[in-house]
């Protein structure tokens, strides 16, 4: 087709729904039924063309999302988010990296890193310094951003993941 497949994947609480509506209605709503689980149609432009994009939000434990090789089969680029306040989202990410080499058979997947929730900075447990080196380490793209507040770095990760899906 000619969407390009954006999923987001990340550790439950992460802020993985309010990010995704915060991108598309730039709006934020405090509480999201954890389980949903829902594919969002977007169409904007980018680098002045018109880009059309299928925004999978998922849900559920890693370890327990029955459809997360669907998932990972039917995506083209990944939006992979921790939450600063939570350390254990933040080492899930090379494990869903891992996963996603696994699964696509390509050392160059097409992701960015987004680490959510930098509004509590008092609550926080991991550095920009740690995002910053883990995406070096993983070659990738780094936005720290709080879809609470609302922040220009959301929409930038999803235009750059979608650039980057793009350039290949
Ligand atoms: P998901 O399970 O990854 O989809 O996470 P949700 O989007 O449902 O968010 C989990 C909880 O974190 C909810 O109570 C949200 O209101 C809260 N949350 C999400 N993003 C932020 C943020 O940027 N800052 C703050 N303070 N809370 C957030
Ligand atoms: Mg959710």
């Amino acid at each position: 087709g000619v969407d390009t497949k954006i999923v987001v994947l990340g550790r439950p609480g992460v802020g993985k729904s309010a990010t995704v509506v915060r991108f598309l209605t730039r709006r934020f709503i405090w509480e999201y039924d954890p389980t949903l689980e829902f594919t969002y149609r977007h169409q904007t432009i980018i680098d002045d063309e018109t880009a059309s994009m299928e925004i999978l939000d998922t849900a559920g434990h890693q370890e327990d999302t029955i459809n997360r090789e669907g998932h990972v089969r039917w995506g083209e680029g990944f939006l992979l988010m921790y939450s600063v306040t939570d350390r254990k989202s933040y080492e899930d990410i090379i494990t869903i990296k891992n996963y996603l080499d696994e699964i696509k058979k390509a050392r160059n997947v097409s992701m960015v890193i987004i680490a959510n929730k930098c509004d509590l900075d008092h609550m926080r447990t991991v550095s920009t310094d740690e995002g910053e080196r883990l995406s070096q380490e993983l070659a990738c793209a780094f936005y720290e951003l709080s879809a609470c507040r609302g922040d220009d770095n959301i929409e930038e990760a999803f235009h750059e993941l979608f650039r980057e899906v793009r350039r290949r």
